[in-house]
């Protein structure tokens, strides 16, 4: 079923206020299996919200309609609705009881302006508002449907949560199911071309892919009467993918690089610690976000200084004097240093170059040591990172991140 959501308001199309409402109406309309077609907003005037509803109505079955229910002159989205679809109004005395209860219960006098609030369309079914004065509205006239309801997201939300929801379950035959499988190591285009007879003929499950922080999503979303068959296309869908992108897929849905990392070391029953130059302790504090990472990660340093890596990972005098503190030989020494000292199954140690400065032709801004220790191997990763600081440190933690990953898999 189509949907589109109109947002009423002069605030919104002045930019005063986000637009929250749709982007809340939008998730739960995906969740409920509707295709949401457009989002509109439009100002506090009666003939330009009408011609909207009209002409949404001729292309659409469900609308669905955020503020303007207020008592003042400026709120007219039923108004509005009302003359679209040719009805009259009636007060309804059971919600006028409704307000005038509502302002007995603060000692105050109902203002006269409130009783608009109490009219309603004809045939309209009136849906309670437990957070507001003004009730939400379902409409049901020629085969649409029309629902309205208040703008303030603390009214809408519990009344589409708790209300209308339900409603639209019942009519709609079609259910969403989606699945997210995250990507590290492959670039969105690289993504793109490898999958391009995918992309080219999907239909239902639908597949998107987008980038975020140096990884790609790929959502695939299903469409189906139940559950349980379209979690069945999202898996035949994903076994497709998973053949061809294989061991770059880390995770899914929720999981997050670190999260996956810490579930591996779990699994193996082994211990970490992190030596960091260039990071600053961005890998251990990724680390550390996850919940129960105590169990794996005993501790992180930060050494920046030369010093500091002589002194704390007896890194060699002449390793930093004659390959300098970028570079493999001493990368690896940080790793074997922080394992060592540490007394971890694993060692692992980043130093490299986050820029602006320091850059040279040999060493360019973005080159990057990463090593891992483990029993008595020690490899050492060269990467080159390209951005300002903040992605440098941030891909180049993900970088040792998905390197530890990869060495458990
Ligand atoms: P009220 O009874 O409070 O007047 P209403 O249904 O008439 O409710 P509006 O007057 O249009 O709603 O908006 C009231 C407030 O709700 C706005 O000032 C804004 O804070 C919030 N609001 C309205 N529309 C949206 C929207 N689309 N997204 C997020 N917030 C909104």
């Amino acid at each position: 079923m189509k949907c589109e959501i109109v947002a009423v308001g002069t605030e919104l199309i002045l930019g005063d206020i986000v637009n929250t409402n749709a982007q809340y109406i939008s998730r739960k309309m995906a969740e409920l299996g509707y295709d949401v077609h457009y989002h509109i907003s439009v100002g506090d005037n009666m003939d330009r919200v009408a011609a909207v509803i009209k002409n949404s109505l001729q292309r659409t079955d469900v609308i669905i309609t955020s503020g303007g229910l207020g008592p003042t002159d400026d709120d007219l989205t039923k108004e509005a609705v009302c003359k679209a679809l040719e009805l009259s109004m009636k007060l309804d005395h059971y919600t006028l009881d409704k307000i005038k209860r509502h302002f007995n219960d603060l000692n105050k006098e109902m203002p006269v302006c409130n009783e608009k609030q109490a009219f309603i369309p004809e045939h309209a079914n009136v849906i309670e508002n437990d957070n507001g004065t003004a009730p939400g509205l379902i409409i049901e006239k020629n085969g649409k449907t029309i629902i309205l309801l208040p703008g303030p997201p603390k009214e809408l939300i519990p009344l589409f949560d708790n209300k209308i929801y339900h409603y639209l379950r019942s009519k709609n035959e079609n259910i969403i199911k989606s699945k997210t499988l995250k990507i590290i190591g492959v670039g969105e285009s690289l993504v793109q071309e490898k999958l391009k007879s995918i992309f080219d003929s999907q239909t239902n499950p639908t597949i998107a892919p987008y980038a975020k922080d140096g990884e790609v999503h790929l959502r695939i979303t299903a469409k189906s009467a139940d559950e349980r068959t379209a979690s069945e296309l999202i898996s035949a869908l994903e076994s497709k993918v998973k053949a061809i992108i294989g061991e770059n897929i880390f995770g899914y849905d929720s999981d997050t690089l670190e999260s996956v990392v810490v579930r591996k070391l779990m699994e193996e029953g082994k211990t970490i610690s992190i030596a960091e130059s260039c990071t600053g302790g961005l890998i251990s504090s990724r680390i550390t976000n996850v919940p129960g990472a105590s169990k794996v990660f005993t501790n992180g340093i930060v050494t920046y200084s030369n010093e500091s890596k002589i002194k704390f990972l007896g890194v060699g005098q002449d390793t930093l004097h004659n390959y300098g503190a970028v570079s493999s030989e001493t990368s690896k020494e940080m790793a074997i240093g922080i394992k060592n000292i540490s007394n971890t199954d694993i060692g692992v140690s980043i130093t490299g170059i986050a820029g602006p400065e320091g850059g040279t032709k040999e060493k360019p801004v973005g080159l990057v040591y990463i090593s891992i220790s483990y029993g008595n191997n020690v490899k050492a990763f060269k990467e080159n990172f390209s951005g300002d600081r903040e992605r440098i440190r941030r891909n180049a933690s993900s970088k040792a991140l998905d390197i530890i990953r990869r060495e458990f898999l």
